[in-house]
């Protein structure tokens, strides 16, 4: 594929979807494929102190010539998170243990201060499964464009996280250089992940590795690209 010149990919020369709103009234978007529906939908900044994903996903998406895009993209999730630089959103939910899944618990999730700590950091699964406007609208937009194929970027596990054993997670693996795991190591309740994986929809998690945003920009956003323009397998 022809990418885009760099000199044009100083801005997102498409116009987004708004598909729903933060708690604080920060717009969803979603940046609509090109050309016919294809079964991928793409995210990144679930997580608002994860920023470098959605850097890198934004790159992959303003290095698409115009026509390209294949998937639906959702660059940033969690709007209010990314704002602040927190976790959770403007609630202090972590919004990937709010996914109506029988296995959400009300319990607090503890994460870590940094990947060097022990996870003594309290956070919300919210109120109910599903209670935050993030998620039930990630839910909406999923019924609307029934993927059966979630990719969502996140950070800093360098690994990618391929329950469903898809292509699209080997493909990932081999061009990211990362290693290719069947869950994150710990229990995920009301995760996407597992929501999905009972709704027969496979997510896929890149799990960015711990870089500088620049690194990773040169390192993952040229195959997240390919990604997204379709030319490589999905499931
Ligand atoms: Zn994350």
């Amino acid at each position: 594929m022809e990418t885009r010149p760099r000199r044009e990919r100083g801005i997102l020369r498409r116009e987004p979807v708004r598909f729903g709103r933060s708690v604080l009234g920060a717009p969803l978007d979603v940046w609509e494929p090109d050309r016919a529906a294809s079964d991928l939908l793409v995210l990144a900044g679930t997580h608002g102190e994860e920023g470098e994903g959605v850097a890198v996903l934004s790159a992959a998406l303003r290095s698409l010539p115009d026509g390209a895009l294949a998937c639906p993209v959702v660059l940033a999730l969690n709007p209010d998170g990314l704002a602040r630089g927190t976790r959770g959103n403007a609630r202090g939910v972590d919004l990937n243990r709010n996914f109506p899944s029988p296995t959400w618990r009300p319990e607090p999730v503890y994460t870590r201060w940094t990947l060097a700590d022990e996870r003594d950091v309290e956070l919300s699964p919210g109120a109910a499964p599903g209670s935050e406007p993030e998620t039930a609208a990630l839910l909406e937009l999923i019924a609307r464009v029934r993927p059966s194929l979630v990719l969502s970027l996140h950070a800093p596990l360098a690994c990618v996280d391929d329950p469903a054993g898809t292509p699209l997670g080997a493909w990932l693996a081999e061009q990211g250089d990362l290693p290719r795991v069947g869950d994150v190591g710990y229990p995920t309740p009301g995760s996407l992940g597992t929501w999905g994986a009972e709704h027969e929809i496979a997510v896929v998690t890149y799990e960015l590795p711990a870089a500088s945003t620049d690194d990773l920009v040169r390192r993952h956003a040229p195959h997240l690209c390919a990604v997204l323009a379709g030319e490589t397998p999905t499931r």
